[in-house]
């Protein structure tokens, strides 16, 4: 008998450290109808790992915000920080199998021997030096409890990988070129940004990630953890990013348009909406 197709099921996954601007709101959208068009499910992940920065009056906000734009989900909400063990284990499975490593260079000796200047104004993370990294045959120190140390994933240097996105077309990195040996764990004893998202986007059986482009770099040290983690990796859509008038990228504006702002000035969800004029292709029709 033949397997029925798998079910399209995609994510929202905020992240509770801020009010929700345009930008995220039309990657919510477009997520949504993604899922509407392929008929699937849509579950709302809450990626409150960032202890510092999360504020559980964001997590009720953003859903506000989602509810107020019409966007809906189908399951329950689900929290990444009640989520660890899962991801201390998927850690567990990185460090038998010898592709991790301990690290006890600070951001700044990074940053420095990198050459990236200290206030890097990208999110991603500067490519981490060959010099600092511990020959292959190291003995590896065992996984403490809690953990004290970053521990890094050790990438394939040299080797291209290489995606199709649902959006942008083939995507292709070299890793040790493009990226480097990225964190896998904190010394905080909290994973990683790129971890704890393919731990969940797998144990969710999500098989189209939605989100937007400046998270194309993180999709190859994702590729890469799927398959360290013997894990299916999903589909990938990214989506172009909102920016203003002046071309500047909505997200690094100071007063980036807050969705409740827009809100209180009257303008309504359809007329937002309406403002995207989203080309069909983005929707996969
Ligand atoms: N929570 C992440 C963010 O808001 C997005 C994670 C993802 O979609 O993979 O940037």
């Amino acid at each position: 008998m033949l397997n029925p197709a798998p079910v399209y099921r995609g994510r929202l996954a905020p992240s509770p450290t801020g009010l929700l601007h345009a930008g995220h709101a039309r990657t919510f959208w477009i997520a949504t109808e993604r899922a509407r068009a392929a008929h699937g499910r849509l579950a709302l992940r809450n990626d409150d790992l960032d202890q510092a920065r999360c504020r559980p009056e964001f997590v009720t906000a953003m859903q506000e915000d989602l509810h107020w734009l019409g966007l809906t989900w189908e399951e329950p909400m689900v929290s990444q920080s009640a989520r660890i063990p899962l991801y201390r284990a998927a850690l567990a499975r990185l460090h038998a199998a010898g592709l991790i490593f301990p690290c006890a260079r600070s951001r700044r000796d990074v940053l420095s021997a990198a050459g990236a200047p200290h206030e890097a104004e990208e999110a991603d993370e500067p490519i981490y030096p060959a010099q600092f990294r511990p020959a292959p045959d190291t003995p590896l120190p065992p996984l403490t409890d809690p953990i004290g140390i970053n521990w890094r994933l050790r990438v394939p240097d040299g080797e291209s990988l290489s995606f199709t996105d649902g959006h942008f077309g083939r995507q292709q990195a070299v890793a040790g070129r493009d990226f480097g040996d990225f964190l896998v764990w904190r010394k905080d004893d909290m994973p990683s940004y790129q971890l704890a998202c393919v731990v969940d986007d797998a144990a969710m059986r999500i098989t189209e990630v939605v989100r937007g482009a400046d998270l194309i770099q993180s999709t190859f040290r994702q590729l890469l953890l799927y398959r360290a983690l013997g894990l299916d990796a999903p589909a990938f859509y990214h989506c172009p990013l909102v920016t203003d008038d002046q071309g500047v990228r909505l997200a690094k504006r100071q007063d980036a348009l807050a969705l409740r702002t827009i809100r209180a000035q009257g303008k309504t969800p359809t007329e937002m909406i309406a403002g995207w004029s989203t080309p069909d292709t983005w929707l996969g029709r």
